[in-house]
């Protein structure tokens, strides 16, 4: 386990232990060790409680101001709100999957801070260019396209990947809060791809290819790109493992998608 995961570990164990509601104390602890373990001092100067968000049903956005804003409204809305697992879990596992879905909320918006930090330090690798050319593209598009937005994809499995972790590092009896998040996980990871007459095409590809015509030509210069979309998964796999093409949103083959699919 990483360090970062390993105070998160203690951070949620100590709230479980005493079953502790969310606070502006958790919130405060989070960022206390988040900020200075990923250098984030210039990219989250500030991080607040709100009555609401803009975003219906967020818990926390990340604004361009270097802000964090987390709504108590939100939160308390994700905890009235019926659990459609909640029949599943004991007590625990109840408590503690609000505790993580809070928690995710937090690292997902501490990953657009990072990826602001990427852009800023331009090292012009692939993921700085990926990252960039999502952040100039008019709102409606944004909207239209949020769940192939590839800025997003990465935030969301990042802190996905990083609450399995803690998950699997949790002491008790778990074995469906676990299940769930495998199956969201799953889900999440499958989300965006659309297979068609045979052919798959993956998320990047059809957010890159419909925000505007700097978006296009970024794609057409992968160096990967291939006119033959079977040359073109198998250039890409040539450096990238499935799970790395999935997590950016990459090119799969047809086999590959129904091998995901079918347990959905
Ligand atoms: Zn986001």
């Amino acid at each position: 386990m990483e360090k970062i995961e390993l105070e998160l570990l203690q951070l949620i164990t100590d709230y479980s232990k005493e079953k502790k509601q969310i606070d502006q104390h958790y919130v405060d602890r989070f960022f206390e060790f988040v900020i200075p373990n990923k250098s984030l001092q210039d990219y989250i100067k500030e991080v607040s409680w709100v009555p609401y968000l803009k975003e219906k049903n967020a818990i926390a956005a990340y604004t361009l101001h270097n802000k964090i804003e987390i709504s108590e409204s939100g939160f308390n809305n994700l905890i009235k709100e019926k659990n459609q697992y909640d029949s599943y879990f004991n007590q625990t596992e109840k408590y503690l999957y609000r505790l993580l879905r809070f928690t995710s909320s937090l690292l997902h918006e501490t990953e657009h801070a990072m990826q602001d930090q990427m852009d800023q330090q331009n090292t012009g690798d692939f993921e700085t260019n990926l990252i960039r050319a999502c952040l100039e593209i008019p709102q409606d598009l944004l909207l239209q396209y949020y769940n192939q937005n590839p800025r997003e994809r990465l935030a969301k499995m990042r802190a996905l990947k990083t609450i399995n972790t803690i998950l699997k590092n949790i002491k008790g009896n778990l074995l469906s809060l676990c299940l769930i998040q495998k199956d969201r996980m799953q889900k999440e990871t499958i989300k965006g791809y659309i297979l068609e007459n045979d052919l798959v095409y993956c998320p990047t590809e059809i957010f890159l290819t419909n925000t505007g015509i700097q978006n296009k030509l970024t794609w057409f210069q992968f160096d990967f790109f291939d006119m033959d979309r079977d040359k073109m998964v198998e250039n890409v796999s040539a450096t990238n493992d499935l799970q790395k093409r999935l997590t950016y949103g990459l090119p799969i083959s047809q086999s590959e998608y129904k091998n995901i699919t079918k347990h959905q």
